[in-house]
């Protein structure tokens, strides 16, 4: 079956390249002609629109930055669900789970599968193919996309149901911001009483304080001062603001997660929604007159 692929951003560029190179025939979409073009000269095939797309795919995925944007693609004007061709959708963005449950049932109407299959392992995960995928759909529906998202990396299914894939993402996510946050408010507190930061990482990482930022984004994007882990600031206020949206539903209070959006939201503000989602140090440091 041929495949599509729309949104070629950080994780979409790679994620198709990773399609492309295990041999599936892609035809590609995105709204920024320079991505198109850099898959095209990996061997796959431009389309005009994601309607386009859908006419000369049977499978579909998307990588896109907002639920508001997904749901734009697939089901607005020249959207997917126009094409002819179209019979299953696998959605990698991080959506939350109402969007994905809105787009599983209008595309259920025009007999069409939609599966949420958020990931994890950012830019490094996708170019490897070491994501995690965590797929929510029926069991045939799994057989169907499991081949196709295997390529991506370890593939978790995590129930039928749409959208428990974008609640299980958020919970990561909601994770990953904790510890990115709190390491950078402990981090900030040693080096301003005197402690050399790689020291600190390396005693981190040996004792019970290691976490993700310790082990990856620290070594890799804040110690350095590069600044390049590859998630943008605004993407990060995004899923905590639709954590705080499932949560809120399920009546469980956030003390520690109302905090964490907050400090993203001020990210998002203050250093841009581009910038990397590891900046938020520098805007500690920045409170902390350090
Ligand atoms: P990105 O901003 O780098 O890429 C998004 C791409 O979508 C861009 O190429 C953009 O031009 C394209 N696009 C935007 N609107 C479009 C439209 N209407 N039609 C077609 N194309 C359109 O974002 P990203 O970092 O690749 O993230 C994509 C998704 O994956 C997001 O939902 C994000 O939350 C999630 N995610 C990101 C990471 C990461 O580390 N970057 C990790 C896991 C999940």
């Amino acid at each position: 079956m041929e495949l599509g692929f729309i949104g070629l951003g950080r994780m979409g560029a790679r994620m198709a390249g990773r399609l492309l190179a295990a041999g599936h025939d892609l035809i590609v979409h995105d709204v920024d002609p320079a991505a198109v073009r850099n898959l095209v000269d990996l061997g796959a095939t431009a389309a005009k629109s994601a309607q386009d797309v859908g006419d000369r795919a049977g499978l579909v995925l998307t990588s896109l930055p907002t639920p508001g944007i997904v749901t734009d693609v697939v089901l607005g004007e020249s959207g997917l669900v126009a094409g002819e061709r179209v019979k299953h959708l696998v959605d990698l963005s991080t959506t939350g789970a109402p969007a994905a449950r809105l787009i599983a049932d209008a595309l259920a109407e025009r007999g069409i599968t939609a599966v949420d299959a958020p990931v994890s392992g950012g830019t490094r995960g996708a170019e490897a193919g070491t994501l995690a995928v965590m797929v929510a759909c029926a069991d045939q529906d799994f057989a169907l996309v499991e081949p196709v998202v295997s390529e991506l990396g370890r593939v978790f299914h995590v129930g039928a149901e749409p959208g428990l894939g974008q609640v299980m993402k958020l919970v990561n996510n909601y994770l990953s911001a904790v510890a990115l946050a709190t390491t950078s408010e402990a981090m900030v507190v040693g080096v301003k009483a005197g402690l050399d930061p790689r020291t600190m990482i390396e005693v981190l990482n040996a004792g019970s304080g290691r976490n993700s930022a310790t082990q990856d984004k620290f070594p890799r994007a804040v110690l350095p001062g590069t600044f390049d882990f590859g998630f943008a600031s605004g993407l990060m206020e995004k899923d905590l603001g639709l954590f705080a949206e499932e949560a809120a539903g399920l009546h469980v209070p956030l003390w520690v997660g109302s905090a964490v959006h907050q400090m993203w939201r001020q990210a998002k503000d203050q250093l841009g929604p581009a910038s990397d989602f590891t900046s938020i140090v520098r805007l500690v440091e920045g409170w902390a007159g350090a």
